[in-house]
């Protein structure tokens, strides 16, 4: 049996807790690897190794670190194939969703190689009298970020291309689920010039996030994952006197107006809603028709598209979706319809007992489509985080916008219209981070920044864009004054630009 241990100062490292856990091919429900289990010991040593790296890197020139980078997306594209193929086995979605997964990391690696514009600071002649004042971005020194199972290549990337580029020494923790991809990655890193211990991957579960949380030469940390990890992690790294950016699960509604091109609208819920089998945070899980009109005929539309949809492993290049993480997600989604049934929505489409011939094991779950969902179900609450649609009908855009308001998660929300009006009201009016006009994955690209709202986020600085450079450095601002400056005698009152 393949074992994946940790990567610490350049080099694979054997798990030393005894710990380990199943990775399995969901497609075939086969164990593929055993995956390490850090304690306390291996992610000690991680940080020792960043520790030592970590100051000759940030005094590295930003042009020599962005160029770390410039190699490294090279470096992503020639591997890109493998790359998707190791994904896609672990993940289980298809391959060109695998490489979407890669290309929107890559992306930010591309954003950080303006590192030297991003990062310099900022200087104002004679702010006084004599004295200039500057200030400047600092590395925080270690970062650590803890990923989830859905984006195993982008959301590492979201992480550890800002924080390196910035200066910073990086610890890894992802999901435990699919651990390879992120192991490959800071190999490549290294290929493409980063000195070792500048990149670190602690696998691991409770675990190894205790002992980053925990850990106090670690500055910053940032998560994503679902809502009450996110709310823990946010928490402890505050109590340990960390900076912390944490996103949460989601529940994303697209309103659809009466004025909308319904067929469009049709499509975009199909891609949204069930692609990578709904294991996105942005993916679409409630549509709100607008008037009884528009909701018979959009049902009347998604119907045979829901029925038709091709669900199969990552290797038929013809499936639009491939099986759910593991048994207990799979589990858990047929749960949550059984529960809807129980609650009287209606289930147009029961993808429940979906069986796909030789992969009798893997962990299949066929689309389904809910109609009559009411916000008091559990099926409304709840993120099912897998492919399962479910349809609110509203009265009139003033109750479809209420919908999204008052979730309790606030991620993405999308609308489809040909009013302009009604598209700016809504987008100026709703409590939502992320927003889409006739866009329904509105997933920010890497220069702008991603984050919810609500509680699919915890923290005040974003992902990626500008906000992850303020996130990955410290301000300090520097007041200066030269001899021939300063007057004679003491001054006992607070100094003023009066
Ligand atoms: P998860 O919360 O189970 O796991 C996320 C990470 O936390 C993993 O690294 C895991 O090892 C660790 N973890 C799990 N249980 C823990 C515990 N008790 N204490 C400490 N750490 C723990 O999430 P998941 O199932 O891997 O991912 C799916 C969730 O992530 C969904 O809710 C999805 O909406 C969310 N997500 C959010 C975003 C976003 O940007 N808002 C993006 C992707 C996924």
């Amino acid at each position: 049996m393949r074992e994946i241990g940790h990567f610490i100062g350049g080099k694979h490292v054997a798990g030393k807790s005894g710990r380990t856990a199943d990775v399995f091919n969901p497609a075939t429900g086969e164990v593929q690897a055993k995956v390490a289990l850090a304690g306390d010991a291996e992610l000690a040593a991680a940080v020792e190794v960043a520790k030592a790296a970590q100051p000759a890197w940030a005094a590295a020139n930003p042009q020599r670190r962005a160029r770390v980078f410039m190699k490294f997306v090279q470096l992503l594209n020639e591997n890109m194939n493998d790359l998707a193929e190791i994904l896609s086995k672990e993940h289980g979605k298809t391959i060109e969703d695998a490489k979407g997964d890669i290309l929107r990391g890559l992306e930010v690696c591309e954003f950080v190689i303006g590192i030297p514009h991003l990062a310099k600071g900022e200087f104002t002649e004679g702010a006084g009298p004599n004295i200039d004042m500057y200030s400047m971005r600092q590395p925080v020194g270690i970062g650590a970020g803890i990923t989830p199972f859905n984006f195993p290549a982008m959301i590492p990337m979201w992480m550890f291309a800002p924080a390196i580029a910035c200066g910073n020494a990086f610890i890894l923790k992802p999901s435990e689920r699919d651990p390879s991809v992120p192991i490959r990655l800071a190999e490549l890193m290294i290929e493409a010039g980063l000195p070792a211990g500048i990149l670190n991957v602690v696998n691991g579960d409770k675990g190894a996030v205790d002992a980053i949380l925990t850990h106090p030469d670690i500055g910053a940390v940032s998560f994503v994952g679902s809502t009450p990890i996110a709310r823990y992690v946010y928490g402890t790294a505050a109590m340990n006197g960390k900076r912390a950016q944490c996103f949460g699960g989601a529940k994303n509604h697209m309103i659809i107006m009466p004025d909308a091109d319904l067929d469009q609208a049709a499509n975009a819920l199909m891609g949204a809603g069930y692609g990578s089998a709904g294991e996105r945070c942005m993916a679409i899980s409630v549509a709100v028709p607008v008037g009884e009109e528009t909701a018979n005929r959009l049902i009347d539309k998604l119907t045979p598209m829901v029925e038709s949809l091709r669900i199969g492993p990552y290797t038929d290049e013809k499936a639009d979706l491939g099986p759910v993480v593991t048994k207990e997600a799979q589990a858990r989604i047929r749960g949550l319809i059984d529960r809807g049934v129980e609650e009287g929505a209606k289930l147009v489409v029961d993808g429940r007992d979906f069986k796909l011939q030789g992969y009798e094991d893997g962990y299949f779950v066929g689309g389904c489509l809910f109609d009559h969902v009411t916000p008091e179900m559990d099926i409304y609450k709840t993120e099912i985080f897998g492919p399962v649609l479910s349809v609110v009908r509203a009265k009139n855009y003033e109750e479809a916008l209420s919908l999204p308001m008052k979730h309790e998660y606030g991620n993405g929300v999308a609308i489809y219209t040909r009013d302009g009006d009604a598209a700016r009201d809504f987008a100026s009016r709703i409590n939502i981070g992320m927003v889409g006009v006739n866009v329904p994955i509105p997933v920010p690209l890497a220069y702008h920044s991603f984050g919810g709202w609500k509680a699919s986020s915890f923290g005040d600085l974003n992902q990626h864009g500008t906000d992850s450079i303020k996130f990955w450095t410290r301000t300090k601002t520097v007041t200066s004054r030269w001899p021939s400056g300063i007057k004679d005698g003491a001054e006992f009152v607070m100094p003023t630009m009066k």
